[in-house]
């Protein structure tokens, strides 16, 4: 293989004009794929069946083609003779990776979605997964089993990528983060080698995978450790909606647990603005991986501000997180995001953030709908983990702030992203942090490195990086120099 793959690499440098995957990237890829592999260039019919659908149509790579690999060989040659041929590429499963570095991608799409796996070892309390699997295809396999690993809240969100950035959910304070459940990873990496990357095998390596995954190489499976489920697996979920003229008290409400919240809890604050009725509104939800009457006291605090509407359930976890899909897995959508962790509450900055998102709503009533959330995990089991352990660095963040804003004109693009932009500023002001603390996987792309993994660990990763990916083939979505 080695020596076709040499041929290859050869016969262009000896003179094709044309880059060769414009000219046939089944002629360069197909004889060193297993049969079950499909390769479309972007001109061709089926392209549209290969590429990883996109969440979003923001920032948009532009793909020259896909590859759909079957074997962890095929992702190996994929990588070797792309190098070899100077073929840009990126890795995707759940295709909700966005933010403005996406835009600047041109190449080939690695459609990861046949390594769709999932095997439980109740026995060594051990998940493995493979590179295609969804957040969705864990969930009932776990909740059977009586298990849970720390995920995301989203079903269609590729479980790989989201653990890359770290794995945040409503689940963190009981669970933990992805990161920190993982156990090992075997990577194809820029040599087109296949490595162990652990705790014990190349552990510095497992170090830059815990928070800068996709910068350096092709997670082509992951072990979990397994945890008993607590609560029978059964979440209680109370529900609220508020007039926006109630914000102070609900923000108020919001920063009484800034000093403190039970690990099992977790809560999601939006705000918004309706087209139908022209009114703002607030939505704040509990989840308590708990008893209902461990949460009762939290809920009988809400009610009491006058909510519009009130609901409480006890959902089994499948039922959960198949009930948080509010439109986040309809792919093709023009939304483009930002985000900021918290160590804090303002509640005069929420206010002001509020108040600038009705704004922007009410100026552009047919063409915008704009959400932010702000999500309250609990981090004292997160900051159980030495902070030297991944290059993840924000294990002080309390609160994730995530803004999305669906536009219907693309004229809206950029006003939409200065609004967020403004937010952001807003938020950072008071956020409790000197410097910006972003989460990698939300970002908006324009933070940089140091915000997303911290100054102190950026010399380190440096290092890795020119260690493991010299020539820049991963990560460019996020990429360790910034894009
Ligand atoms: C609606 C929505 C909800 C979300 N909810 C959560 C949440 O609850 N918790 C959370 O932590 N995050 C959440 N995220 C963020 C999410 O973790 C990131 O967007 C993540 O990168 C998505 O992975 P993907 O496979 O779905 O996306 P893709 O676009 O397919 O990939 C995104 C990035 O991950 C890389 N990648 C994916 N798989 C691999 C692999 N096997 N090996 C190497 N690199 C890989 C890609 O190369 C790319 O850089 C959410 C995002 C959206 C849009």
């Amino acid at each position: 293989m080695v020596g076709k793959l040499a041929g290859v690499a050869v016969a262009l440098a000896a003179g094709f004009v044309l880059p060769a995957y414009a000219a046939s990237i089944e002629t360069l890829f197909g004889p060193y794929m297993s049969p079950g592999t499909e390769i479309a260039a972007s001109t061709e019919a089926n392209f549209s069946g290969l590429v990883t659908p996109r969440w979003t149509t923001w920032e948009t790579p532009n793909w020259t083609g896909a590859i759909k690999p079957e074997t962890e060989a095929d992702l190996q040659n994929i990588v070797k003779i792309a190098k070899a041929n100077n073929i840009s590429f990126l890795a995707t499963n759940g295709g909700h990776g966005a933010g403005i570095c996406y835009g600047t991608i041109s190449g080939i799409d690695i459609n990861l979605s046949n390594f769709n796996s999932v095997s439980i070892d109740v026995a060594n309390n051990e998940l493995t997964i493979g590179a295609g699997v969804k957040i969705g295809d864990i969930i009932q396999p776990l909740y059977d089993a009586g298990k849970a690993v720390p995920h995301g809240n989203t079903d269609c969100v590729g479980m790989i990528g989201a653990t890359l950035g770290a794995g945040i959910g409503i689940g963190t304070g009981i669970y933990g983060l992805g990161i920190d459940s993982l156990k090992s990873v075997r990577l194809v990496t820029a040599s087109g080698d296949l490595v162990t990357a652990s705790r014990t095998s190349h552990p510095e390596l497992f170090w830059a995978i815990r928070g800068a995954g996709a910068n350096f190489g092709i997670v082509a499976s992951a072990k979990f450790q397994l945890q008993d489920q607590v609560n029978n697996g059964n979440v209680v979920r109370g529900a609220y909606t508020f007039p926006g003229s109630a914000n102070r008290s609900v923000f108020e409400l919001y920063k009484s647990f800034d000093d403190f919240i039970p690990p099992e809890l977790s809560l999601q604050l939006g705000i918004s603005y309706s087209r139908a009725t022209g009114t703002s509104q607030i939505a704040l939800t509990y989840f308590y991986f708990g008893p209902l009457s461990g949460v009762q006291p939290y809920l009988d605090a809400a009610a009491a501000l006058g909510p519009t509407t009130n609901s409480t359930s006890i959902l089994t976890q499948p039922a959960l997180y198949n009930s948080l899909q509010n439109g986040e897995c309809t792919i093709g959508s023009p939304i483009s995001g930002g985000t900021l962790g918290l160590g804090k509450t303002d509640v005069p900055t929420l206010q002001a953030v509020f108040a600038e998102l009705v704004a922007f709503n009410v100026a552009n009533p047919t063409t915008y709908v704009g959400q932010s959330v702000f999500q309250r995990y609990d981090n004292k089991l997160t900051l159980q983990t030495p902070s030297y352990e991944t290059v993840y660095p924000w294990r002080d963040i309390k609160t994730f702030w995530l803004h999305l804003n669906f536009y219907l004109s693309p004229a809206l693009e950029e006003p939409a992203a200065n609004l967020t932009k403004s937010m952001r500023a807003k938020l950072q002001a008071t956020s409790g942090f000197a410097t910006p603390h972003v989460y990698v996987n939300y970002a908006y792309g324009d933070e940089g490195p140091a915000a997303w993994w911290s100054l102190k660990n950026l010399p380190k990763l440096v290092v890795l990086k020119a260690l493991w990916d010299p020539k820049k083939l991963f990560g460019k979505a996020n990429p360790v120099s910034g894009c």
